[in-house]
């Protein structure tokens, strides 16, 4: 089965219950948040969470307008770190959902050169050496159940399901929604299994909204010709 999100940005309201969802069903422990002016806390992805609704105030013609975006991986459907890994025990593709996994094994990994192969720099490393981002709620999934974040949306903003149903609803929220603002856009909805409807232009709302501009025009496998370094293997044992 080929899964995917849709996650709807114009229905987002910010109340970031998708991110404390995930934070509940991952026993991940709480982060010291601090008032920076913004409504965005934790300031960014880490090893301790997996989803962070970015937060940007825009002025958009004479408008002042609230741009959420709920970040997490996007499962990429070549996914560039799982390519730049090359060790499946470390990094791979659950075959039952289409989820980009990553194990304790990833310690072994050059994880400098794991997190530039991703294009929307989304893994983070712990204090363990260890890469950690969002894994799809796979436990879930394969029982039957909606992520944890999208089963908790209070806005009905994020959509799971086959990819080719959400790919429909997609595009036809899309053709809804550019009746008012003609340069609506699905980020990068043919590389993702994580597909965002963006009204305006994607910078404003985080620079990973898309794909970084060095992805942008080439082919993901040219991309990572020219990005990815030789990996060092830390530990004997991963062959390569
Ligand atoms: Fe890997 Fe980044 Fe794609 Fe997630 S978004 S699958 S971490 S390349
Ligand atoms: Fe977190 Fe699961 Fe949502 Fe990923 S799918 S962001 S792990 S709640």
């Amino acid at each position: 089965m080929s899964y995917a999100f849709f996650i709807d940005t114009t229905l987002c309201t910010g109340c970031r219950a998708c991110q404390v969802a995930c934070k509940q069903w991952h026993d991940l422990p709480a982060e010291e948040t601090l008032n920076r002016g913004t409504h965005q806390n934790p300031p960014d992805l880490s090893d301790r969470t997996y989803k962070v609704v970015r937060m940007n105030e825009v002025v958009i013609e004479k408008k002042l307008r609230w741009l959420f975006f709920p970040e997490q991986c996007r499962h990429c459907i070549e996914a560039p770190c799982l390519e730049a890994a090359g060790e499946p025990t470390a990094i791979y593709r659950d075959d039952a959902t289409g989820a980009i996994l990553y194990t304790a094994e990833t310690r072994h990994l050059a994880a400098d050169d794991i997190i530039a192969a991703c294009p929307y720099n989304v893994p983070r490393k712990g204090p363990d050496g260890v890469l950690y981002k969002c894994d799809m709620c796979v436990d879930r999934v394969r029982n039957g159940l909606q992520p944890a974040c999208v089963q908790t949306c209070t806005a009905g903003a994020m959509h799971f399901g086959e990819r080719e149903s959400i790919l429909a609803m997609a595009e036809e929220r899309l053709a809804t929604v550019r009746k008012q603002v003609p340069k609506a856009s699905l980020a990068d909805a043919n590389d993702v299994t994580v597909i965002y409807l963006l009204a305006f232009d994607p910078m404003q709302y985080h620079e990973n909204a898309i794909a970084s501009s060095e992805f942008q025009g080439i082919s993901r496998h040219m991309a990572l010709r020219r990005m990815i370094r030789p990996f060092s293997r830390a530990v004997a044992g991963l062959s390569g």
